[in-house]
């Protein structure tokens, strides 16, 4: 696990950084450290090709809230939910063709306010997407067949601190 920059993001609007992680575990650790960390209202927006990992952080993300159903990529169907510490709000926005389609397709929910987001195929919402969310991009390796690199950009403050809490402190993302 390789990580940058070493951050004191607490009570900045906006912040990136970097993770590595070389196995699927270490990619569910990294969410793992999300789920623990997420304060309700949180918005995860995954971004990357299709195996690129997002499902895996999701189920990490799920670990970290004490999610105990199974959480599997919920492409035939937009929105998955799953009772936890928070609820978990498992979005597929895949099949979605355009993005105005978000609402009429029951993308967004008053209830998200409460519980905790995970969008994959995040950019296919484009704007339709919350101002305040922590968007990771998830980009293979094109040599190592299991490393991937994830860029993250906190929007707003609660996720700054979300990426503070559980990127910063090096011993939760194991
Ligand atoms: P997505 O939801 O982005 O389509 P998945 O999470 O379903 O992708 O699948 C990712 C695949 O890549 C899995 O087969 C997983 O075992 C594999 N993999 C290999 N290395 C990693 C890694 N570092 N992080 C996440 N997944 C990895
Ligand atoms: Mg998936």
């Amino acid at each position: 696990m390789h990580r940058s920059p070493p951050a004191n993001l607490a009570g900045r609007r906006t912040a990136h950084g970097s993770l590595v992680t070389d196995s699927p575990a270490a990619t569910r650790a990294v969410g793992r450290a999300l789920g623990a960390a997420a304060d309700p209202g949180a918005v995860l927006a995954l971004i990357g090709p299709l195996g690129a990992g997002k499902t895996q952080l999701a189920k990490g993300v799920a670990d970290g809230l004490g999610v105990t159903s199974v959480v599997n990529s919920p492409t035939f169907i937009l929105m998955n939910e799953h009772a936890g510490r928070l609820r978990l709000f498992h979005i597929d926005a895949y099949r979605l063709a355009e993005p105005d389609e978000a609402a009429a397709a029951g993308l967004f929910d008053e209830r998200q306010a409460f519980g905790v987001s995970v969008i994959e195929w995040a950019e296919r919402l484009a704007d339709e997407l919350p101002d305040e969310r922590l968007e990771i991009v998830i980009e293979p390796d094109a040599t190592r067949h299991d490393r991937r690199t994830l860029r993250w950009t906190a929007m707003g403050v609660g996720h700054a601190r979300l990426a503070d809490d559980a990127f910063s402190d090096g011993s939760r993302l194991r």
